[in-house]
C-alpha cells in the first residue's frame, strides 16, 4: 500500500503516519526528516535545504525528488510506504506519478488531514521534537511523561527553529500557495481521502484506518 499524508504543518501528519506505518508494517517515510538528518551531520545537502527550511520555504523541487526517488527505490519499500511531507508541489507530484507509472504502479490514498489555519500556530509552538530519534511530542495535547525528555530515546526535546510563530506563518502562506492544489490533484485521480485533523490522535487515527481498512 503506498500512501501520501497531505495537509498544513502541524496538521499532525507525522503524528498519523507514525501509528500507519507501525500498524501496516510499512516504512514512514519524513522528507523533512530526511533533510533534519543532513543538517545534523553537516552534509552539504543538509546545509543547501537549511538556507530555505530557516526560512518557511520550500527546499527546490530538484533537490527533494531526487532524495525522495533514491529512498523508495530501497528495498524496503516493495510493499509500500507512508510519505509524509512530500510531495508538497504538483511538480513534485509529477514525478512521483510518472515514476510509479514506469512501474504500473500508482498511490493508493492521499489522506488530507484537515485543520484550520487557526489551530495551527497553537500545535506548533506547542511541539517538541526529539533531537535523536525524530519522535514528537506536544506540551499540551500529547505531553512526554517527563517534561522535555524524549519518552522513547531519553534524549532532550526541542523546539524546532522552523516552529516559530513567525516561520509557521510563511509556512502557512507557502501550505496554501503550493500544496494545497495538490488536493484537486489526487482528488482527480480519485484517491484523496479527508479526515478531520482537530478530533483527538486517537480518533483521527481510526478514521484513517476506516479508510486503509
Ligand atoms: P505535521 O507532521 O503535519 O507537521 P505533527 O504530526 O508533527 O504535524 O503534529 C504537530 C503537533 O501537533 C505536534 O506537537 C503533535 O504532537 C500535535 N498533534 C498531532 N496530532 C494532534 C491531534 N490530533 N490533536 C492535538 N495535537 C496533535
Ligand atoms: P516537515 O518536517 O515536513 O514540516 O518539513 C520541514 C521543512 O522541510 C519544510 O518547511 C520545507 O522547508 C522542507 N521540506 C520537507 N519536505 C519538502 C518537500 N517535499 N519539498 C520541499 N521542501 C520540503
Amino acid at each position: 500500500m503506498k500512501i501520501i499524508m497531505l495537509g498544513a504543518p502541524g496538521a499532525g501528519k507525522g503524528t498519523q503516519a507514525k501509528l500507519i506505518a507501525e500498524k501496516y508494517s510499512l516504512p514512514h517515510i519524513s522528507t523533512g526528516d530526511i533533510f533534519r538528518a543532513n543538517i545534523k551531520n553537516q552534509t552539504e545537502l543538509g546545509m543547501e535545504a537549511k538556507k530555505y527550511m530557516d526560512e518557511g520555504k520550500l527546499v527546490p523541487d530538484e533537490l527533494t525528488v531526487k532524495i525522495l526517488l533514491d529512498r523508495v527505490a530501497n528495498e524496503d519499500c516493495k510493499n509500500g510506504y507512508v510519505l509524509d511531507g512530500f510531495p508538497r508541489t504538483i511538480p513534485q507530484a509529477e514525478v512521483l506519478t510518472k515514476a510509479l507509472g514506469e512501474m504500473n504502479d500508482a498511490i493508493d490514498f492521499a489522506i488530507d488531514v484537515d485543520v484550520p489555519d487557526e489551530n495551527i500556530v497553537n500545535r506548533m509552538s506547542g511541539r517538541r521534537a526529539c533531537v535523536t530519534c525524530g519522535a514528537t511530542y506536544h506540551i499540551v495535547h500529547v505531553p512526554p511523561k517527563k517534561e522535555n525528555i524524549c519518552d522513547k530515546c531519553g534524549s532532550e526535546l526541542i523546539l524546532r527553529d522552523d516552529d516559530k510563530p513567525e516561520t509557521v506563518l510563511n509556512r502557512l502562506k507557502v501550505y496554501h500557495e503550493q500544496t494545497q492544489p495538490l488536493i484537486d490533484y489526487y482528488t482527480a485521480k480519485g484517491v484523496l481521502r479527508t479526515v478531520d485533523g482537530t478530533k483527538d490522535m486517537n480518533d483521527v487515527f481510526a478514521e484513517i484506518v476506516a479508510i486503509l481498512g
